[in-house]
């Protein structure tokens, strides 16, 4: 009998992959069930169902952490997502994990993400506090395990549990996703190799790009950043290479990300030879996470986060921002909650007109779910 594409592509993750890897054929599968795919595993259709999503496609107009309509060149949501995927897989590959899961969680990772960046989880968080608060990561499951709305037989995109899995970051997340879905009913300490890679990748990304946007908005320079070690190394070492200076940045970014990248690789492959793991069961009950840096580097990257926060996330400029954002978000909760009526009927239609709570989350639900420009839309039809 002929094997299905499906199959054959299983068949060779079970020649390629490391023991350790999630094999899409050992999946524990979907909430509900489906027809199998004769064409695709399960993870490539579920890193295609996240791609056609509406909350994926909104990415493109949320801000990372420059306002989305500020410049061209500024990275958003969807940009820092494309590059955390790339980086995801390139590590993945390199370990034999399977790259069409990390994939996958990566394209979904900030998909629970408000418009404004952090300002608009702030202040969402805030004024949900009596219900559980908010944060992107729990909303992210909620989006792919109930908000999206694309199928006749389920809500949800019906997700494998491996990709869901790559939102629980947090244990008090795994706790309020076990209240909403049963299948999340045993933490694991720690998550799959193909997710603490995702993780990983996306820290690896920011810490990069964001010092390439810091630079091109005006808040530091290639001077102020010598005060970083793991900077100033690489940018002296190339310094007499090129006259140009933003060739110079360009190299010196790329040269960053790349160390990251294969240091990262390095002290993982040393830690999961030395651990003897041999099955993801066992990588999810390690005492510690598997894909890590080493102390020098982890030191390094220490510093130039600190640099970060000081020069860029809390400059003058981007908390002045942020204010404003706070302010759109947290007055349009409040019209809303004063007058259901404003919200679109696909929002007001679902309430039970008696429950508060049902009132809060779905106000939300449809706030957290704006791109910035919508809301600045909204904020004008509706604002003071
Ligand atoms: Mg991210």
């Amino acid at each position: 009998m002929t094997n299905t594409i499906k199959e054959r592509i299983e068949a060779l993750e079970d020649e390629s992959l490391a023991s350790y890897a999630v094999h899409s054929q050992d999946s524990y599968g979907r909430k509900y069930n489906e027809d199998v795919s004769a064409i695709r595993s399960d993870f490539q259709r579920d890193r295609d169902r996240i791609i056609h999503s509406t909350a994926f496609r909104r990415l493109e107009y949320k801000t990372q952490v420059f306002l989305n309509h500020e410049g061209d060149h500024y990275r958003t949501r969807l940009t820092h997502t494309i590059e955390v995927v790339q980086v995801a897989r390139t590590i993945a590959k390199v370990l034999c994990l399977n790259e069409t899961l990390a994939e996958a969680i990566a394209l979904a990772h900030d998909i629970g993400h408000t418009a404004f960046g952090h300002a608009g989880e702030d202040v969402l968080d805030q004024i949900m506090k009596s219900y559980g608060g908010f944060d992107h990561n729990f909303h992210g499951f909620r989006i792919v395990s109930l908000l999206e709305k694309r199928y006749p037989d389920f809500d949800g995109l019906n997700l494998t549990w491996e990709v869901r899995e790559g939102f629980m970051k947090h244990k008090k997340t795994f706790q309020r996703a076990k209240a909403i879905d049963s299948d999340f009913n045993e933490q694991c300490p720690f998550l799959s190799l193909e997710a603490q890679v995702a993780n990983i990748a996306d820290e690896i990304t920011y810490d990069t790009h964001d010092i390439d946007d810091g630079i091109r908005a005006g808040l530091i320079s290639m001077e102020s950043l010598s005060e970083v070690p793991m900077w100033s190394r690489i940018a002296n070492r190339l310094k007499g290479a090129v006259n140009d200076k933003e060739i110079w940045r360009s190299m010196s970014l790329r040269v960053l990300m790349n160390e990251l990248i294969t240091g990262l690789i390095r002290h993982s492959t040393d830690r999961i030879k030395k651990s003897q793991v041999t099955s993801v069961a066992e990588v999810r009950k390690w005492k510690e996470p598997l894909v890590s840096f080493d102390d020098d580097i982890e030191n390094d990257r220490m510093i130039l986060k600190e640099f970060l926060v000081d020069n860029v996330y809390n400059h003058p400029k981007v908390y002045q921002i942020t204010q404003k954002a706070k302010e759109t978000l947290s007055t349009l909760f409040s019209i809303y909650l004063h007058d259901p009526q404003k919200l679109p009927d696909h929002v007001s239609g679902e309430i039970n007109k008696n429950s508060k709570k049902e009132l809060y989350q779905a106000i939300c639900d449809y706030i957290a779910g704006m791109t910035d420009r919508y809301a600045d839309k909204e904020y004008r039809r509706w604002g003071p």
